[in-house]
């Protein structure tokens, strides 16, 4: 039986509670607040009015954050940050990609991907202080994301919650070398056509990224998405289990020695994978590497 001292709040608000296992190495958020959000396909589209549309401001929380023109809370802007309004801990923001309704990061065009990118960095340095930031974008259902239009996510989780997260992995099956970055499929990659992107410096965060460094970075995001689509969506792939045309999920390492680390989401996890920890990857690295190094874009 799990002691209830072994529980504590975030805040006040019972917004979200933290649990360790029995050797405290591993953590669940119960945060039942997230419960009450929508789905897409709860929605009646006919009446549906979504909240991340330009002209639709008023729907959100009020803003946190933009990029581009106009004044807080109307149209105008290019990319735009809100706080999530059914929040996983107390600092949950979301980055609404663009005005579009359907363009995400792997269609969207290069300029608007920087623009992107440097929100993040904007805003992480903004919650550096806070705790333990996490960047992450669900696109598509079968990777969680519970509302169409296309955004990311930021989430603060405090520092002394153990992060069960992957460090940085080495340079192995190389996709593209750039002057900054490297792409690349790690050996340990627990899913299909995983892709890492790592700047070639050690020792970074994400907030050290630069002005003179967005440009390829979000180069080399939009590059490897759009090889990743390709893949993807190829009538030859036969291992794909899921049934949307390219769906995915990225997230940004939140410690030093940075990296995006990039997961479509092409197969379901089943009993042997829970029960075990060990994930089955039926694609060998060396071979992704190979594939996404032959598509052009
Ligand atoms: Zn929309």
């Amino acid at each position: 039986m799990r002691l209830d001292t072994s529980c504590w709040m975030l805040d006040t608000n019972v917004m979200a509670r933290y649990v360790p296992d029995s050797k405290t190495q591993r953590w669940i958020i119960i945060s039942p607040v997230r419960n009450d959000r929508p789905t897409v396909a709860q929605k009646p589209t006919a009446y549906h009015v979504c909240p991340f549309c330009a002209g639709n401001e008023k729907e959100t929380p009020p803003e946190l954050y933009r990029v581009g023109a106009g004044e807080p809370n109307t149209p105008g802007w290019d990319v735009r940050v809100v706080p999530n309004k059914y929040p996983i801990t107390d600092i949950h923001e979301v980055v609404i990609h663009s005005p579009s309704d359907t363009a995400d990061v792997d269609t969207l065009p290069v300029f608007q991907v920087q623009k992107i990118f440097s929100v993040y960095r904007d805003r992480y340095r903004a919650h550096e202080m806070d705790g333990q930031v996490l960047i992450f974008c669900n696109h598509g259902l079968s990777a969680g994301a519970s509302l169409k239009h296309p955004h990311s996510q930021l989430v603060v989780v405090p520092n002394q919650i153990n992060l069960d997260a992957l460090t940085l992995e080495p340079f192995k099956n190389i996709v593209e070398e750039y002057p900054l970055f490297t792409t690349y499929c790690p050996e340990f990659s627990q899913w299909p056509f995983e892709t890492w992107i790592a700047p070639k410096t050690d020792g970074k965060k994400f907030s050290d990224v630069t002005d003179t460094e967005l440009p390829e970075l979000a180069n080399v995001v939009s590059r490897t998405l759009r090889k990743l689509s390709v893949v993807l969506k190829s009538p030859e792939l036969l291992f794909k289990q899921v049934n949307e045309p390219f769906v995915f999920n990225y997230y940004i390492y939140h410690g030093k020695n940075w990296f995006i680390r990039i997961i479509p989401r092409s197969i379901h996890r089943a009993g042997f994978e829970l029960g075990t920890g060990l994930n089955v990857n039926v694609i060998d690295p060396t071979e992704a590497a190979k594939q996404l190094q032959k598509v052009a874009v």
